[in-house]
């Protein structure tokens, strides 16, 4: 490999296709090529959010975080009350944004256990609902957190939401799962699902994206404290819907380059088919548990059911410290240390990105299980990589 390969959970490795849109001159962003490609995204996007026409989509360019601020500036104003799911550093900062915004905060869940860091339960999020000092307008859930590789059942977290209220404004952070975990936005009934095109979508960092329902607009025209211009859903809306049928239109100039590089990512994922490309997210995510049980790495989340398919966070062996990813480094292979500051406080952690194209390269993971596992003999821990990897390979069927 001519790279160190990137196994941090996003950015991600990417196809030669969507390496080469990326590097192709600028085109204006009221060219013919350019306008098919943008509305290729957009609708792209409808097919891996699963919704309609009556959804709309967004591609704006900034990261992941400008999606969370732009969910909360156009659904929520001052005064107002919102619940969070917490499941780590990411549940966190969405929940600093919404103080931010003044809006009243409540954090449900987020306490390490025993055996490690569990979901938010449905039952959970609905008596903090019930317990709240006033109407709740908002509930955020962080589909899977980078920070801990929890997974929450949104499914089940919203269908619980939705039996109490179907007022409420349900805003799902995806920016770890969006393209590698099961999503159904319209069919589970969510208001905005976000993420970012450096994750499980594979193209390179540099777009924020979002799909907001029909009761984000409704929230949006209610609100009495406008969101700052360039947040405003109502900015973007003209022109994405221009877009969309074939227009040039502007506001604030698109990201050219990338959102290039985007639409031949996301026609990469659909001309596979979401269903198969999530199916392999969860197959590279059993393969790299299997290996990391193999070389002794126990899981942060506190059930398997509960473990992220698009990256695993590892404690590391007593003995082991902080600059353990730099030995994995130092065999070709960028992974990345904890993040979470309450995690990090019971000892160092380790996390492996599995998503986005790089899940349909086998050699690659493999290759990161023996650099992780080689890296643990550098550092005093007695393990057998070639056990880690052959235990890897039976799940890929490589062996
Ligand atoms: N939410 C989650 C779950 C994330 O993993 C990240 C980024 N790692 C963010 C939000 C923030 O995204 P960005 O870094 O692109 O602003």
């Amino acid at each position: 490999m001519s790279h160190p390969l990137l196994m941090i959970p996003g950015p991600v490795e990417l196809s030669a296709a969507v390496c080469a849109a990326a590097a192709e001159p600028p085109l204006s962003h009221t060219s013919p090529p350019f306008i098919a490609r943008f509305a290729g995204a957009l609708r792209a996007m409808r097919t891996l959010w699963r919704v309609g026409l009556e959804h709309q989509p967004f591609i704006v360019a900034g990261s992941g975080t400008l999606a969370m601020e732009m969910a909360v500036a156009n659904t929520l104003e001052p005064g107002q009350r919102a619940i969070v799911a917490d499941t780590g550093y990411f549940s966190r900062r969405m929940a600093e944004i919404l103080a931010r915004r003044s809006v009243s905060v409540q954090r449900v869940g987020g306490r390490l256990l025993e055996g490690g860091m569990p979901a938010v339960s449905p039952q959970a999020l609905i008596e903090a609902i019930e317990r709240a000092d006033g109407p709740v307008h908002a509930v955020f859930i962080t589909h899977v957190d980078t920070s801990t590789g929890v997974r929450c059942d949104v499914r089940a977290l919203a269908a619980a939401v939705r039996a109490v209220s179907s007022e409420v404004i349900i805003v799902v952070d995806g920016v770890c799962s969006v393209g590698g975990e099961v999503l159904d936005q319209e069919g589970w009934d969510l208001d905005v699902v976000l993420t970012a095109s450096q994750k499980a979508l594979s193209a390179p960092p540099g777009l924020a994206l979002l799909v907001a329902s029909p009761r984000v607009f409704a929230a949006r025209e209610r609100l009495t404290v406008p969101p700052p211009l360039l947040f405003d859903l109502l900015s973007w809306l003209p022109v994405h819907q221009s877009y969309e049928k074939g227009r040039p239109a502007y506001f604030a100039t698109p990201a050219t380059s990338l959102v290039s590089a985007l639409h031949t990512s996301l026609e990469e994922i659909i001309s596979e088919g979401i269903d198969l490309a999530v199916a392999r997210h969860a197959r590279s995510a059993e393969a790299m548990r299997r290996a990391w049980s193999v070389l002794g790495l126990r899981l942060v989340a506190e059930q398997e059911s509960c473990a992220a398919n698009t990256l695993s966070a590892l404690w590391l062996p007593e003995g082991v410290d902080g600059t353990f990813p730099a030995k994995v480094a130092a065999r070709g292979v960028t992974v990345a240390g904890g993040l979470h500051p309450e995690l990090l406080l019971k000892g160092p952690y380790l996390r492996v990105g599995h998503l986005g194209w790089v899940t349909s390269q086998p050699e690659r993971l493999l290759h990161t299980v023996r650099a992780v596992g080689d890296a643990l003999i550098d550092s005093g821990t007695p393990v057998d990589p070639d056990a880690a990897v052959a235990a890897a390979s039976a799940v890929l069927n490589l062996s």
